[in-house]
């Protein structure tokens, strides 16, 4: 039997976190190790999604999370302690952190992402004299560019604003020069 079959068993055709039974898809809880069914779960696309983009979270949605956390299954409380981690600055989710129970197993699972770390653990982008960029600066090219994947170069003192910051590399951050969105190192730019 396929993963997606005895998942659709397990959770009675609904999203394991808010009970949609729209557009459900088996969602691999990272970092997976045993590549069966207590890895996954399944969920519907609207979760699926904000999981994976954190730019997109709803945080009135997640208050499916009041019933789903305390699902039985493991993949499933790991993702709902990873989701109230990252709103938990919304208050209510905190308080359901705090009543939360993880076995000590589960509870190393969930915390594998770095989800929940204090912010200090965060990655910190800086510009080349080391100061702190934050999403929304603007910034300034202090060298001429190469725009990767076109004939365009970027000239030095070019002003880049509201840049957007690589969550997964400290090195790289994201900006409109002209028309065209452009990947650009850290150590080539000056906060204004
Ligand atoms: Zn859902």
């Amino acid at each position: 039997m396929s993963i997606e079959r005895k998942l659709q068993q397990r959770c009675e055709s609904k999203c394991e976190l808010c009970a949609s039974s729209e557009h459900l898809k088996v969602y691999q809880v990272p970092p997976t190790s045993k590549g069966n069914e207590d890895d996954c779960l399944l969920a519907c696309e609207t979760c699926i999604n904000q999981i994976e983009n954190p730019d997109t979270v709803d945080a009135n949605h997640w208050r499916c999370l009041n019933d789903s956390m305390w699902s039985v299954i493991p993949a499933v409380q790991v993702v709902a302690w990873r989701m109230l981690n990252r709103l938990k600055k919304e208050g209510w989710p905190q308080d359901l952190l705090d009543i939360m129970y993880l076995d000590e197993d589960t509870l190393k699972w969930a915390e594998a992402t770095g989800e929940g770390e204090d912010d200090s653990n965060k990655i910190v982008h800086r510009d080349v004299n080391g100061v702190i960029l934050n999403a929304g600066d603007s910034v300034v090219l202090i060298k001429d560019l190469k725009v990767k994947g076109s004939s365009m170069v970027a000239k030095q003192g070019t002003a880049v604003r509201r840049i957007s910051l690589d969550r997964e590399n400290a090195e790289y951050i994201e900006g409109r020069v002209g028309a065209q969105q452009i990947v650009i190192i850290t150590k080539y730019v000056k906060k204004i």
